[in-house]
């Protein structure tokens, strides 16, 4: 077995020879067997970080220097976009042209950081003195710990590595135990690229085993993490004793709205897609539709008939429009939550369980699911399923559907559509939601911020606002004419 654990510049196998088998969620087949770190593991690759960035080997280049790094690793990321892509469709089960967007995503982000990072960060402020030079300038952070999921593997813990790097932070990449192979490829092209020994280490294995120390050792300045709501927690915890700063990208419940005054028609299109896509397994899936009573049944009929001709399949289906669940837990958890909502009162319209089509036999394939009739106070209206299932509930006035968009602890995105172009801007200010989307639902693009209101998360990535994440801001003062400060009385009486 390939030695799979980055430390320090090296490549290593884990320190008591620990692996564990990668399946794939498409026909539970070993696609990968990679290393599980120790704790000792874990405490190396913090030990490497920490001391590559106190002794300045990284933080001693210019912005322009790392962010030519970065645009250096992008390219060898376009290079390899399809080895990669290949690698992430065996770890999730996606469809390898859907994990080529991903990785086309991943190579857009490393872009977008290394133009950022030659910007001008640092200002003058004039502090109305004249002898006086004020200055804000820029710093790394630290170390920082980059935990990531298993939905979108690479793109998720590429909004974090991309800014770290430009920033000049050392840090510790902990991908999900379940998709780990895009990260490996990730870090050897880091490797390649020229990274300083230390700067970027990789610590493979299951969060309950290696996280414990990357969440809570004094070492570490910084968490940034993607997952879901309790893991968050956990990690916020586990900060307070030595006030790490957080940046948190946790769950949604996304609303949907769709006004009677739209075209109708996309927005019933655009429904499927934000609830279906990757099979719902998308931290802003449209999966909360709240729809204008008057067009109700004409919307819910065609996303039923819809629904109901959506192609489930694996990485090498072409006819395939979405894939499998990422694994057997997660299949009776989406079971679950869909007999809880039927259980509440919800009715159920189409799927609610397992594909029984024999070529999905040995994959975890749960079909397309409509639950109607549905209230806010439901278990499945208020909980992230993370799977296909949307939930719906009607509105009969703008405030309504306002009230009902901002009824939930999370914040992370939401979306609206109506022809209306004063009401549109209404609701879209009205909802409490990091973004939101008019008569659109789910693009985003690196140059824009991403992140929750609420129980959502904390912080932003992307955008400008996901390099500060990874920076210290300084104030220099200088004063060009010293003088003295004259508070305190300098009489010599008293000193006879
Ligand atoms: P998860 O919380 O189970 O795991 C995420 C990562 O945290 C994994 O690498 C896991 O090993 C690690 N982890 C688990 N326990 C840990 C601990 N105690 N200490 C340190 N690390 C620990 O989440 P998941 O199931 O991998 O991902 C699905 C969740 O991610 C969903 O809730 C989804 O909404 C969310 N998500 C959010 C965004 C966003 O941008 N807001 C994007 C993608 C996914």
């Amino acid at each position: 077995m390939a030695a799979t654990l980055y430390i320090d510049g090296a490549w290593k196998q884990a320190s008591d020879g620990g692996a564990h088998d990668v399946h794939s969620p498409h026909d539970q087949r070993v696609v990968a067997t990679v290393s599980q770190a120790t704790e000792s593991d874990v405490l190396d690759a913090i030990t490497a970080a920490r001391t590559s960035f106190d002794s300045g080997v990284f933080t001693s280049w210019s912005f322009a220097e790392r962010s030519a790094l970065v645009s250096k690793i992008a390219d060898l990321l376009e290079r390899d976009l399809k080895v990669i892509a290949k690698k992430e469709s065996d770890d999730t089960g996606k469809r390898i042209i859907e994990a080529e967007y991903d990785i086309a995503d991943v190579v857009a982000t490393f872009r977008h950081f290394a133009a950022l990072g030659v910007k001008e960060h640092d200002r003058k402020v004039d502090v109305g003195l004249a002898h006086v030079s004020s200055r804000i300038v820029h710093e790394p952070l630290g170390v920082a710990s980059l935990i990531g999921p298993w939905n979108y593997p690479l793109l998720q813990i590429a909004w974090k590595v991309a800014p770290a790097l430009v920033a000049g932070c050392s840090f510790i990449v902990k991908p999900s135990e379940l998709t780990p192979q895009s990260a490996i490829a990730l870090m050897h092209l880091i490797e390649e690229a020229g990274t300083p020994k230390g700067v970027a280490n990789l610590i493979l294995g299951p969060g309950s085993v290696v996280g414990t120390s990357l969440i809570s050792d004094p070492r570490i300045d910084m968490v940034s993490f993607t997952g879901g709501l309790n893991t968050g927690q956990t990690i916020m915890k586990a900060a307070v004793a030595t006030v790490k700063r957080l940046a948190l990208e946790l769950g949604g419940k996304n609303p949907h709205i769709i006004f009677a005054d739209a075209d109708v028609d996309a927005a019933i299109d655009n429904a499927v897609t934000a609830a279906f896509l990757h099979s719902g397994q998308v931290c802003s899936a449209g999966t909360r539709l709240i729809v204008e009573r008057s067009i109700h049944d004409r919307v819910v009929n065609e996303i039923v008939r819809r629904a109901a001709n959506i192609r489930l399949g694996g990485p090498e289906d072409l006819a395939a429009e979405t894939g499998p669940l990422i694994s057997k837990s997660h299949l009776e958890g989406v079971t679950r939550y869909v007999e809880k909502g039927i259980a509440e009162g919800a009715t159920l319209l189409i799927g609610g369980k397992r594909s029984e089509m024999p070529e999905h036999a040995d994959g975890w394939y749960f079909l397309p699911t409509v639950l109607d009739n549905c209230t806010t106070k439901m278990f499945c209206v208020q909980e992230e399923s993370f799977g296909p299932v949307m939930t719906v509930e009607v509105f009969d006035t703008e405030a309504e559907a306002i009230a009902l968009g901002n009824d939930t602890v999370f914040g992370l995105s939401g979306g609206l559509w109506s022809n209306d172009v004063a009401k549109a801007a209404r609701v879209a200010s009205a909802l409490r939601h990091g973004t939101i989307w008019v008569n659109d639902f789910g693009p985003y693009r690196p140059q824009a911020e991403w992140g929750g209101y609420k129980q959502s998360g904390i912080g932003r990535e992307l955008g400008e606002h996901g390099l500060s994440e990874y920076l210290e801001i300084k104030h220099i003062w200088t004063n060009n004419a010293p003088s003295k400060s004259g508070w305190f009385s300098d009489d010599k009486r008293g000193e006879d």
